[in-house]
């Protein structure tokens, strides 16, 4: 690498509108405007960083300017003495206002008073203030003066990340233009271009990951690009771009989200120190296993409105994903989904990171396997619950005598309905094998039914059922794993640490 290396952004800054990166809506209301000599007075442009505000300000200045032609042209040529001062930002008649550093409004009033005079090489002056929201009200209203009644030579172009902060009526008297963020694909494209101009290796994962991490900025990306291409010397791969973002690979965010799901916690624990090890940020983490809950939402066969082109796996991981969400339910997608968003300050404010996500992994982990209560209320719980065939024939039949194997049956046979209502209410007073002496907290008359068909069905024989008429004192199945579960010091002391925290749902 040279010694006067310039960044990769100023380097390759959009000269004309054929160059700006992923505005071409933009583009083409501009030149059509210019074309057919609608110049407005005023223009805002607003959008995040790096989306090209000042840019597009530039080469809207050249446009104005331009010697090539007689007028306004929206094909500035680029290479006229106008064009070459304004890319250079030394343009006597386009002046450029930072407005974080002139927020005074003498400043503004001192450059405002100036707009009276005539401009001296060009044909309009341009004021570009960047960061137009800083400006003090004072400042504000003086602007908003010269806006009202602007010289016939003066053009104004204001650039903003937070048009909230700009007043309505400065808003009122400009053309407003909202800068898009760029796509990744779009974004790959360019840093594609870029890497073959600067005669760099890029691959194509290392790409995809720089153009998502810029979040729709072109000159974010860059910045990344210019970070990786000087830790690597040029050969930037996928790894690199791991260890600069601090990141964990998409196939092992994927392969923890399924441990997760798996209900084995010291497998999960013993990855997140795996991962934690080899560098990654847990927050990175934490916002990744996001995205990736996020996207198994949207490819979830309940809904299959995922974009699986458009998502950041890759075609493998994606199976694993759909593979993930057969298993799991929107409705536990979508807690885990709140449990996460709620631990993300905590996160972020935590003195050990490391603390607060295995805290949040156990926590996640109780809340993977079983049906909400919303989600058994709505399927109408067990009264209205039509009796469907299980899927388990004759042939399978097996044997049950003890508390434990009714539970585990019930859960291998997919009967979540019956079995939830019958951790919650029902109290085993006797089981042995073909009879069972319960008592119903919940008094519903359809369950001895339910239970007594699924009996037969999966045990291939009729069964006595007794209703005791009164509690045989014992607790239901939730309330024995509630108590041991809260008895575990790991879940102990993650119940301090989120204020919120209860035991609401166990498994097994
Ligand atoms: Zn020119």
């Amino acid at each position: 690498m040279d010694n006067d290396y310039t960044v990769l952004a100023r380097k390759y800054r959009s000269q004309d509108f054929t160059t700006l990166i992923g505005q071409d809506v933009l583009v083409k209301t501009l030149t059509t405007a210019i074309k057919t000599g609608r110049i407005a007075h005023a223009y805002v442009f607003t959008g995040i960083r790096g989306t090209g505000k000042t840019s597009t300000a530039r080469i809207l200045a050249k446009a104005l300017n331009c010697l090539s032609s007689d007028g306004p042209t929206a094909t500035p040529c680029g290479v006229c003495e106008n064009c070459r001062a304004i890319a250079a930002g030394q343009h006597i008649d386009v002046i450029e206002i930072d407005a974080a550093s002139h927020t005074g409004v003498d400043n503004i009033r001192d450059i405002l008073d100036a707009s009276q005079y005539r401009p001296t090489n060009g044909r309009y002056k341009v004021y570009i203030i960047d960061e137009v929201h800083m400006l003090s009200t004072a400042a504000f209203n003086a602007l908003l003066k010269t806006l009202e009644e602007p010289p016939a030579h003066v053009i104004f172009i204001l650039a903003t990340t937070e048009i909230r902060k700009v007043p309505v009526t400065i808003l009122s008297r400009c053309q407003r233009f909202d800068l898009a963020r760029v796509p990744v694909e779009v974004l790959k494209k360019h840093f594609a271009w870029i890497a073959t101009q600067e005669k760099i290796e890029l691959s194509d994962s290392a790409n995809e990951m720089i153009a998502r991490a810029a979040d729709g900025s072109v000159r974010d990306g860059l910045s990344l690009l210019d970070q990786a291409i000087a830790q690597t010397g040029g050969h930037v791969d996928e790894q690199a771009v791991l260890d600069m973002l601090k990141r964990a690979d998409r196939g092992v965010v994927v392969g923890f989200m399924k441990t997760i799901l798996s209900g084995d916690t010291g497998a999960a624990l013993a990855m997140a120190d795996q991962i934690y090890t080899n560098g990654a940020d847990l927050t990175m983490l934490l916002g990744d296993i996001m995205e990736l809950t996020h996207w198994a939402t949207r490819m979830h066969p309940a809904l299959s409105i995922g974009d699986a082109g458009n998502s950041p796996y890759t075609a493998e991981q994606r199976e694993k994903i759909i593979q993930m969400d057969s298993h799991v339910t929107l409705n536990t997608l979508s807690r885990l989904w709140q449990v996460m968003v709620a631990s993300m300050p905590e996160m972020q404010a935590a003195g050990n990171q490391k603390q607060c996500f295995d805290m949040l992994i156990v926590r996640m982990m109780h809340i993977a396997d079983l049906p909400s209560v919303q989600e058994i209320l709505k399927s109408g719980g067990v009264a209205s619950q039509p009796a469907k065939p299980t899927p388990i024939t004759q042939s399978t039949t097996k044997k049950i005598s003890t508390i434990d194997e009714l539970g585990a049956a019930m859960q291998a046979a997919k009967e979540i309905i019956l079995y939830a209502y019958y951790m919650a209410n029902i109290e085993i007073c006797e089981i042995t094998d073909g009879k069972i002496t319960y008592f119903d907290r919940g008094g519903n008359a359809d369950f001895p039914h339910k239970l007594s068909a699924w009996l037969e069905k999966y045990t291939g024989k009729t069964w006595k059922l007794n209703a005791a008429t009164e509690s045989c004192h014992v607790k239901t199945q939730t309330e024995k794993t509630q108590q041991e579960l809260e008895a575990d010091p790991l879940v102990a002391s993650a119940m301090n640490l989120f204020t919120d925290a209860e035991v609401v749902d166990v498994s097994k």
